[in-house]
């Protein structure tokens, strides 16, 4: 099955994204959603310690991620949660938080080779140690793997040409919940 050009989803809905460093994701944030919608964890990090790297702030700064995301989904805002998600324990605080809603939970995950996030990740201006990609890299396979049992909603896996998908929110009530694994392509 082809990942579908475009992804339809309540606006009740935490849209997370899980991907290495260097794969997209806050470039195809910064492209299809508003800014206030968008909850990084790097700018959370930068918020604390004015360096959206700084890996010893993150005890902190996870704090600050998955608090701003809980006031949004209280007010029942749209949300995009931009973090790698890699780490199964890291999805399952954010799926934890959009059940605490009852909000609709839907995965974006970057399949983008390791190659392509190394050479992304020389181009820019804020570099990510680059043993980090492999490390990555593993991690997004298992995911890719493990998701289907986590209980998301949708997960879409984008390849790297899939960044032009469109994200359409679907304002009609009560619309039902569609499990919609797609596998890739
Ligand atoms: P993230 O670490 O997954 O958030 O990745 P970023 O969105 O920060 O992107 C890393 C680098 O790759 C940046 O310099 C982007 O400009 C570049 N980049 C992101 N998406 C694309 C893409 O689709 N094509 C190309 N050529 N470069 C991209
Ligand atoms: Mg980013």
């Amino acid at each position: 099955m082809n990942t579908p050009h475009i992804i339809t989803i309540p606006r009740r809905t935490l849209l997370v994204l899980c991907g290495p460093a260097g794969s997209g994701k806050s470039t195809f944030a910064a492209q299809c959603f508003s800014a206030t919608t968008i909850v990084s964890s790097d700018y959370c990090r930068a918020m604390i310690c004015d360096d959206e790297n700084n890996q010893k702030v993150n005890h902190d700064a996870f704090e600050l991620f998955h608090l701003i995301i809980q006031k949004r989904l209280s007010l029942g805002r749209f949300t995009v949660a931009d973090s790698t998600a890699l780490q199964p324990d890291a999805r399952r605080k954010l799926r934890d938080l959009s059940r605490r809603f009852g909000y609709f939970g839907c995965l974006l995950i970057f399949n983008i080779p390791p190659e392509i996030c190394l050479e992304r990740n020389k181009s820019r201006h804020r570099l990510v140690e680059e043993q980090v990609i492999p490390y990555h890299t593993g991690l997004l396979q298992r995911a890719i793997l493990d998701t289907p049992h986590e209980g998301w909603e949708q997960i879409h896996i984008l390849g790297e040409q899939d960044m032009d998908i469109i994200v359409e929110i679907e304002d009609i009530q009560g619309l039902q919940r569609t499990p919609a694994f797609l596998p890739p392509s």
